[in-house]
């Protein structure tokens, strides 16, 4: 069972992390340059702070800037600033966040005066391009999309080419003298618009379009004549009749209103309040709409539309990169319909506008001292910029990309630092494929490498099989055509995604990169049969009970399991832990019980080890037997027989581990779990242990039902196992003693220090400290050693009774390392092994913002670390104080006890640099 509660707590580990955006909370909040929250007048009527409800960017004026992203969302900030800075962006208007706030708090209505202000806007906009809505020369047309303050790739609606109307259609035609594209354009509003805003199943639209296609004998959409969409238009026209009961609105201003509306109603359907949850994004006003004017991609050949990145976000890399489609609009390079081609192609399609692009890449990461992540439209060689925002990166690019900016002047050391989320290094200290096992394995085809790591699982072809299989204990990898935003939940369990179309910036690629996981995407040679759960790679089958393993890093699909292996710290990343270590005051330990897992955390940096359960060197081959021996025993004597068969272990294990650390302090904590937790529990295994003991399975049976609690938890385990059996406290610490002896005498510098836990009162710590030291002297004085070898003895603080006595405490405590998982379970009152019953409902229902097991409970649990660090200070000065719990990893828990000024942080060894990083975040906060 310890073993078991080991497990549980690693399953707990990985099931509940989230994912790595845990940040954006702060983001959402620091990024509001304008605070203005909502105001309620004296009529009752609520009215946003300063009364305006809608911000023009164009030639005309610029109203907004980029720091106002809570107010105008990311991209409507980003718009403006664009505009201010002069590059060319097709004017328009930004309808705050607070407007959809007000729109929610009074029941789902646009607030009075906001179509009033969106009117004078429009006549700006259609004064400045010389257009008008409606027109039957020049019409005005523009698109209407969300934009919240952080980006929520695909999840919010969008509706293009705005204002066409039966007029207007002509005049589209006219002012392009191109009728087949303006009845284009025509046809796809009605279709967007009917889907979108009045919720018309688009196979209505779809079944019509069969119908024209079928007519002409035209094979795809593009063979249709001008003709044949005219028809089209009427014929979507009936569709939207019939399933609304109204006619296609001819008046652009009511089309604006509704799609306004519209983009408001996005921000609360199911699949963007699960993005939300999923990425814990919280504390948002709402959505900003952005009413743009319209500019055509899909004009001909001359025009065309494309993603780029200012460099590269799966490895840093400083190479524009992106995809551009021909003739195309934006929708079709996100949506992963078409696969694009890579934009340096653009400098044979149109060097010109190849070149600008170049220009603008420099002009962006000067002006926001970041990558930028960009959409741009070519319309008839015209290039038009719709989008920058952040790049959203791999934890590996984060890295490089932080130091490159370093080295380029563009920031400090201090903003590097700053701008990693220390989260996202789990990503680099993830495993990648052992290079030998891949140099054997049977590569079946190469798809994009879409975000990188290393990724092996048996197949799972839907979102919802991938979340029950990964609930069942499976990895899977979920294999898909492509994805859509539908498919989050299982993107999120799946360990890797593999996607058959769709490149680099599909929604596959956008998500998996934002959360770290491994994506290889437009995998062209898989044929997925999702029905009969199988796909083909070049004529070869494989089931959703075959294993594939996928390199996100190279875009490789290779048959069967492939052995992975730990990362290096070296490069950029040993660039970026060497400024950490500079500005960090909190030290990082680690929690390790072997000698591998101590030498592998000083290999990240650890500083000793904070945390050394003893509990589970206890398992192996015979060591099993004589504790099982122990527990039996009736008599002191029989017990101190085992307890002597297992020094020898003991005493190897602590010269092992302080070798491994030597010079450094290695904490090790004596025996805590229940000692039923060493017993079997069924029958077989109960007559087993008879049999290897020599005693009778009717002894076995009783001395297990005489360890049975029923809550062990708060039973009879840590300091309450010494205070019962002092002969294994004995035994630990000679082991401690003599390994250190040991040491010293092969010249290695341990540094031990003991550590007594779940001490709830003064007198069990005085009691145990009394009988820890006379144990020290005793194996001093039989040993003949002479040296010094101090030894601190020091507590847990786990229990809330520790906390409200530290003072006392203290007086007997060389130092405190906080339990904090035995802390929150006992403050909040819910078991560690059985808050997974109820905690995702108190998650969903928000009556807890997060999994307090993963992230501190600053307000409650918080309030007693602080406490004890304060009182146990009264009683020693300079009481050194540290975190062993699994909150000693956590980022946010880190900053925390920076704040209360804990000497360190001990966490497990994988996320020691993920701690370095963040201690030196706290310092620069
Ligand atoms: C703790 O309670 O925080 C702790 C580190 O001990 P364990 O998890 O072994 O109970
Ligand atoms: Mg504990």
């Amino acid at each position: 069972m310890a073993k078991k509660k080991t497990q549980k707590k690693s399953a707990r580990k990985t099931t509940a992390r989230k994912s790595p955006a845990k940040s954006v909370k702060k983001i959402a909040k620091k990024s509001g340059g304008k605070k203005s929250p909502a105001k309620v007048t004296r009529k009752g009527q609520k009215k946003t702070a300063n009364g305006k409800m809608v911000y023009y960017f164009g030639q005309t004026r610029t109203d907004g800037d980029g720091s106002q992203k809570q107010l105008l969302g990311g991209k409507g900030a980003n718009l403006a600033e664009m505009t201010s800075i002069g590059l060319p962006v097709p004017p328009g208007f930004t309808i705050t966040t607070e407007v959809c706030d007000l729109y929610y708090k009074s029941g789902r209505q646009l607030p009075k005066g906001l179509m009033e202000e969106v009117h004078k806007n429009v006549a700006i906009l259609q004064k400045e391009l010389g257009k008008t809505f409606g027109d039957t020369r020049n019409p005005l047309l523009v698109s209407v999309r969300s934009g919240a303050a952080v980006s929520m790739p695909g999840m919010m609606n969008t509706i293009l080419n705005l204002g066409l109307t039966d007029l207007a259609v002509v005049g589209l035609a006219n002012a392009t003298g191109n009728e087949r594209f303006a009845y284009d354009a025509y046809r796809r509003v009605i279709n967007m618009f009917g889907d979108v805003v009045m919720g018309i199943d688009h196979e209505h639209f779809e079944e019509a379009f069969t119908e024209i296609k079928r007519k002409y004998n035209a094979a795809s959409d593009t063979d249709v004549p001008s003709q044949g969409l005219i028809e089209l238009c009427d014929a979507y026209k009936a569709v939207y009749r019939k399933h609304t009961g109204e006619d296609f609105p001819q008046d652009p201003m009511a089309q604006l209103s509704l799609a306004i509306e519209a983009v408001f109603k996005s921000w609360m359907t199911p699949r963007a309040v699960r993005y939300r949850e999923v990425d814990n994004i919280r504390g948002l006003k709402g959505t900003a709409v952005n009413v743009q004017s319209m500019v055509f991609g899909n004009m001909g050949e001359d025009s065309g539309t494309g993603v780029a990145f200012t460099r590269n976000p799966s490895t840093g890399e400083n190479k524009f990169y992106g995809e551009f489609l021909i003739n195309a609009q934006g929708e079709d390079v996100v949506a992963g319909i078409r696969t694009p081609q890579p934009v340096e192609e653009m400098d044979k399609w149109n060097a010109r506008v190849y070149r600008q692009l170049l220009t603008i890449k420099k002009t962006l990461e000067r002006h926001y001292r970041e990558v930028q992540d960009i959409e741009f439209t070519i319309e008839k060689g015209h290039l038009w910029m719709l989008q920058t925002r952040t790049g959203k990166r791999t934890g590996a690019a984060a890295v490089k990309i932080a130091c490159d900016l370093v080295k380029e002047k563009l920031i400090d050391e201090k903003t590097a630092i700053r701008r990693i989320p220390a989260n996202d290094l789990t990503q680099l200290l993830l495993p990648s494929f052992e290079p030998r096992a891949k140099a054997r394995a049977e590569v079946l085809t190469r798809g994009l490498p879409a975000s990188p790591g290393a990724a092996v699982g048996k197949l799972a072809f839907t979102a919802d099989e991938a979340v029950e299989r990964t609930r069942g204990g499976e990895a899977v990898l979920l294999v898909r055509k492509e994805t859509s935003p539908e498919d989050i939940d299982g993107m999120h369990s799946a360990v890797g995604i593999l996607t058959s179309t769709g490149g680099m910036t599909s929604h596959a690629a956008v998500v998996a990169r934002g959360w770290g996981r491994c994506c290889v995407a437009g995998a062209g040679a898989i044929t997925i049969d999702a029905r009969n759960r199988q796909i083909t790679v070049n004529g070869k089958v494989f089931t959703h009970n075959d294993t594939l393993s996928i390199d996100g890093s190279t875009g490789e699909v290779m048959a069967g399991p492939v052995g992975t292996h730990a990362p290096e710290l070296s490069g950029d990343f040993a660039t970026v832990m060497k400024w950490a270590d500079k500005y960090r005051i909190l030290k990082v330990r680690t929690n390790a019980d072997t000698p591998a897992d101590a030498q592998r955390a000083r290999d990240f940096g650890a500083q000793g080890i904070g945390l050394c359960r003893t509990e589970h060197m206890f398992f192996e081959g015979d060591r099993i037997q004589a504790m099982r021996e122990m527990i039996v025993a009736e008599t002191v004597e029989d017990r101190q027989k085992a307890l002597a068969k297992l020094l020898p272990y003991q005493r190897g294990d602590f010269v092992g581990i302080f070798t491994a650390m030597k010079g450094l302090p290695v904490t090790v904590r004596l025996l805590d779990p229940p000692l039923h937790e060493f017993l079997p529990h069924d029958d077989a295994s109960q007559a087993e242990m008879a049999r290897n003991l020599g005693i009778s399975v009717d002894k076995v049976r009783n001395r297990v039902a005489a360890l049975h609690e029923m809550n062990p938890m708060l039973g009879h385990r840590g300091c309450r196992l010494s205070v019962t059996y002092p002969e294994i406290l004995q035994m630990q610490v000679r082991a401690i003693v003599e390994a250190a002896i040991e040491c010293k005498k092969a010249r290695i510098d341990a540094k031990p220090e003991i550590m007594i836990p779940l001490v709830g009162t003064v007198q069990e710590l005085s009691k145990l400290r009394a009988l820890t030291e006379q144990t020290i002297e005793q194996v001093k004085r039989e040993s003949g050693s002479s040296g010094k070898l101090d030894i601190l003895i020091g507590t847990m603080i786990e229990i809330p009774r520790a906390a409200l006595t530290a003072d006392a405490i203290g007086e007997q405590a060389d130092f405190f390392s906080f339990g904090t998982n035995d802390l929150t379970q006992m403050t909040f009152g819910y078991s560690r092994d059985d808050v997974n019953t109820f905690l995702p409902d108190y998650l969903a229902q928000e009556i807890l913002e997060q999994d307090p097991f993963q992230s501190l409970d600053q307000a409650g649990v918080g309030q007693l670390v602080e406490m004890g660090v304060t009182k146990g200070r009264m009683a020693k000065k300079d009481l050194k104080c540290g975190i062993c719990g699994e909150h000693g990893g956590d980022p946010a828990s880190i900053k925390f006890c920076h704040k209360v000024g804990l000497d360190y942080v001990s966490c497990s060894p994988f996320r020691v640099p993920i701690a370095r990083l963040a201690a030196a975040q706290a310092a620069l906060a």
